[in-house]
């Protein structure tokens, strides 16, 4: 499993962000609606591209609300 998680490689990336109403719950920052790109790669292969929208904290990066 160890190995598996080694090749396995997902990287989460904002595309696009624009303010909403709301702060976050961890640190108090102020929250955005962004659209957001998740690629996993195994090997270093792109395998797998999902486009998602959620609502984040602008200072902490933290997912707060999620749409799918
Ligand atoms: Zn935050």
């Amino acid at each position: 499993m160890v190995l598996f998680c080694f090749l396995v490689d997902q990287r989460r990336t904002v595309r696009s962000s624009k303010p909403a109403a709301g702060i976050c719950s961890r640190c108090g920052g102020c929250a955005s609606v962004a659209d957001m790109v998740t690629a996993t790669r195994f090997c270093c292969v792109p395998v797998y591209r999902r486009t998602w929208r959620a609502i984040i904290c602008t200072f902490c990066g933290a997912v707060l609300k999620s749409y799918r």
